[in-house]
């Protein structure tokens, strides 16, 4: 029966590139999970030629983690590459016996489908490259629309939100995000100082959500919407001092916390060397952080706020996909300023990547950007217990209250955004 989408239009574009990709999801390293029912499938397939083949490349996940989604997954071959891709990387399933036979999680992927009430949501993950170069290089930012709608019953959903529950704020999401949305894209403000007034009203939004006062939503997103008009206001915020030592540390201790754990995409691997070099990194154990900031400011003034004087809106349109696809906030579980807390965390983890590799390259292409971004999210929001881990080690350091979150995103005042902009 066909539902209405909300879909970003770059998904009207999107086609999986296979072979032409530069780094194919099934070669990735991931573990790449099989749910119950497909798992039963291969199990009993008789094909000629790939039976014995599917049936040697799935294993069953026998720990404590196994569940009918999560039921067995794919080896992978000695280079980590998915052992059913082919030697022209496609995948030997979809090609030999359609896209029936896939399971869930390869079915959908990049995609991410998301459900509140009857309606549906469809965006994607910019894990992939090429979903990644859709989404980011549009100047005039990410345009949502909606649409009739046939869902594919081979695609998980992800998130499933219902809005009709009066005991939390969720009854506002829509409108919530909206407002979220639209502060991000709003461009009177440099990207780190948006994301600054998105804090201000989420950490407004979260003790309304305390009180239990929901009804007071409407009222909290129109005094929020006369600040973002207000010039005066605009200007306190670009006023507010940065703390570039305290930024460049902590982004740095949060990048070496992700590489404690495995980390299987090549092309990130190369990012974080470029990143590293790019600072002037030797040795991560004995890291001087007057030099290492030198150089980030450095580069910062040098290479990247020229690049964002011409390409601010990929960083937008990754916070704003982001958003979307993570249905943020929601307002039903956890607390949405922990979930803007992360979001803030990540971007400026991000940021950092960006300052350090534009180091290395004296600055940073439309082609760059991509990989920087698509690695990252691969390497970082794919790893659900580094995400975590993330929040234990910001709320242990004290980290997770508004004033620090804002000195992880104050930029340092080099030109007036005009004089970058002319
Ligand atoms: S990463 Fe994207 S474009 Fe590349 S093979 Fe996977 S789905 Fe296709």
């Amino acid at each position: 029966m066909e539902k209405i989408v909300l879909t970003p239009k770059y998904m009207n574009s999107f086609v999986c590139i296979g072979s032409e990709c530069e780094d194919n999801c099934c070669s990735a390293g991931w573990q790449i999970s099989i749910d119950k029912k497909t798992y039963q499938k291969y199990k009993n397939i008789k094909h000629p030629e790939l039976g014995k083949e599917i049936k040697d490349s799935v294993k069953r996940i026998k720990n404590g983690v196994t569940s009918d989604s999560k039921y067995a997954y794919f080896k992978m071959n000695e280079y980590k590459h998915c052992s059913l891709l082919n030697e022209n990387k496609m995948c030997s399933v979809h090609l030999n016996l359609g896209e029936d036979m896939l399971s869930p999680v390869c079915a959908t992927f990049p995609r991410i489908q998301n459900q509140i009430d009857n309606e549906f949501e469809l965006s994607a993950t910019l894990s992939c490259p090429e979903a990644a170069r859709l989404a980011l290089l549009n100047p005039g930012g990410i345009d949502f629309e909606k649409k009739d709608y046939e869902p594919n019953k081979n695609w998980s959903t992800k998130i499933n939100l219902k809005t009709q529950n009066i005991d939390n704020g969720n009854t506002k999401f829509h409108v919530v995000r909206e407002f979220a949305i639209d502060i991000v894209q709003s461009r009177l403000l440099s990207l780190s100082d948006r994301l600054i007034f998105l804090g201000l009203f989420m950490n407004k939004l979260q003790e309304i959500l305390d009180r239990k006062s929901y009804h007071e939503i409407n009222d909290l997103i129109q005094e929020y919407q006369i600040k973002l008009a207000s010039e005066q206001y605009l200007n306190s915020i670009q006023l507010i001092h940065d703390n570039i030592s305290l930024q460049v540390e902590t982004t740095i201790g949060l990048v070496k916390a992700r590489k404690k754990s495995d980390i299987s995409s090549v092309k990130y691997l190369e990012c974080l060397d470029d990143l590293m070099n790019g600072l002037n990194i030797r040795d991560e154990n004995h890291i001087d952080n007057q030099k290492v900031m030198d150089v980030y400011l450095f580069n910062y003034k040098n290479y990247y706020a020229p690049f964002i004087a011409g390409y601010e809106y990929i960083l937008e349109n990754y916070v704003v996909n982001y958003m979307f696809e993570s249905m943020f906030p929601n307002m039903a579980v956890g607390d949405p300023f922990k979930d803007y807390i992360k979001l803030a965390s990540l971007f400026a983890m991000l940021k950092l990547h960006f300052v350090g590799i534009s180091g290395e390259y004296k600055g940073i292409s439309q082609n760059l950007a991509v990989k920087i971004i698509y690695t990252f999210v691969r390497t970082f929001e794919h790893n659900l217990s580094y995400k975590n881990g993330m929040m234990e080690l910001i709320e242990e350091n004290g980290f997770n209250t508004l004033a620090h979150i804002v000195s992880l995103l104050k930029d340092r005042k080099i030109l007036k955004r005009t004089e970058i902009l002319l």
